[in-house]
């Protein structure tokens, strides 16, 4: 258990989960497509974006609801002021953690062993 959880902590800070000293990204929002210490692929294919763009979903969802949930029954928080909140984070969080979601996207498969298998 420890270790799915580090090799997720590691995906989350861009780390790679095999050697732990590759970095995943070499600038803004370009990923490696292979660790530039160990050669572990982080993802081996192009389609295999869509992983990571399903963490990031899930994630805001995640975030949108639970915001929903607590504007919806705490009567003290004003309606309008709040909507615009979690409007504009709907909007900018996703961008914000695009990179993380990648790359635990990318431990994930390194996880499940499909970044290690041959072509
Ligand atoms: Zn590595």
């Amino acid at each position: 258990m420890m270790r799915i959880l580090r090799v997720l902590f590691d995906g989350f800070i861009l780390r790679c989960p095999r050697c732990r000293q590759g970095r995943m990204f070499e600038s803004g929002f370009q990923m490696y497509r292979e660790c530039p210490h160990c050669g572990l692929a982080f993802e081996r294919s192009s389609g295999e974006i869509t992983g990571g763009m399903g963490i990031n979903t899930v994630a805001t969802l995640l975030i949108v609801l639970f915001s929903g949930i607590y504007i919806g029954v705490t009567p003290s928080v004003p309606a309008l002021p709040a909507f615009i909140v979690v409007v504009l984070v709907a909007i900018l969080f996703p961008i914000g953690f695009y990179r993380s979601s990648r790359g635990m996207w990318a431990s994930i498969l390194y996880l499940t062993g499909d970044n290690a298998e041959p072509d």
